[in-house]
């Protein structure tokens, strides 16, 4: 126990000292200063060509959502759930030694190019966040939680992180271990975690992008926003496009819905005006609910 504790307190204060320095030494490997690069890049290009060009600028919800950017990818991905997770690595590695096994890699990628490394950790990821996106629709305990994302009501790149931080725990948590059985570890996100951020910034954002036929591979505002629509066809009452940053997976699968331009359409979910409004109460909704309220709510 005491060993775990230990590591949890390194892990953190580690990630403390990261943070602060990472605040103070720009470089052009730290997060902090391309969270708000990209961020900048978008909210300008919003300003200069809006696809709803009657949208405030800074339309409802833009602090709200600005807060949980930095909540979430920063604070707590990065921090909490970093120090977290090598408590899980600890525990993981020792549940598997009591079986005998000392190593977990199924795959040896590392004699790989770095390049080809990336891409397939990149497109691996995807296909497993994918899955997981479903999976929140489907399980009416984890909808509850991924109802805070889908509580937009009007669409902006800030939007892209505003998520429940149980996200990022069943995320991490289901996407880890296939990665670590590929030979990933956590230090080789960086590049893959900006390009992410990009896309999925992008996705979210005011603006209009023809991509031509690399649309059937990645996600764009113009798909995107039908996953955020508020009415559905009730065969599809589960959700569409659920891809992250590849839209593939949704072509593949046959979840791709873009029945003609989505860019007024209503969006959250029926019910979503008795949602809560602020971010404390949107963090404790998904622990309130009792097992009857989510049946009746999801059906
Ligand atoms: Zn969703
Ligand atoms: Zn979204």
């Amino acid at each position: 126990m005491e060993k775990y504790l230990e590591s949890f307190i390194n892990g953190y204060k580690g990630y403390a000292n990261y943070l602060w320095t990472e605040i103070t030494n720009p470089h052009w490997k730290n997060y902090f200063y391309w969270l708000i690069g990209v961020s900048l890049f978008f909210f300008l290009l919003e300003l200069i060509k809006p696809w709803r060009q009657k949208q405030a600028k800074f339309r409802k919800d833009f602090w709200l959502d600005f807060f949980y950017m930095f909540f979430n990818f920063f604070l707590f991905s990065l921090i909490i759930y970093n120090a977290a997770s090598m408590v899980v690595v600890d525990l993981f590695k020792d549940f598997l030694a009591l079986f005998g096994i000392r190593n977990l890699v199924a795959l040896q990628v590392e004699t790989w190019p770095k390049i080809l490394q990336l891409l397939v950790m990149f497109v691996v990821r995807d296909f497993i966040q994918w899955w997981v996106h479903r999976l929140l629709h489907r399980s009416a305990f984890l909808w509850e939680f991924h109802k805070v994302h889908h509580s937009v009501l009007q669409m902006g790149f800030a939007a892209h992180l505003r998520y429940h931080w149980m996200e990022n725990v069943v995320y991490r948590s289901l996407e880890y271990i296939p990665l670590a059985m590929i030979g990933f570890g956590i230090d080789d996100f960086f590049l893959v975690h900006i390009f992410t951020l990009a896309i999925g910034h992008f996705n979210h954002s005011n603006l209009k992008l023809n991509l031509g036929p690399l649309k059937y591979i990645f996600n764009n505002p113009q798909m995107h926003i039908w996953h955020h629509a508020h009415d559905l066809p009730s065969e599809k009452h589960y959700g569409v496009n659920f891809g992250i940053t590849l839209s593939l997976w949704d072509y593949l699968w046959g979840t791709d819905y873009i029945p003609k331009d989505g860019r007024d359409i209503p969006l959250g979910f029926p019910g979503v005006e008795d949602y809560p409004k602020t971010f404390i109460a949107q963090n404790l909704h998904g622990f309130k609910l009792t097992k009857a309220e989510r049946k009746v709510k999801k059906n």
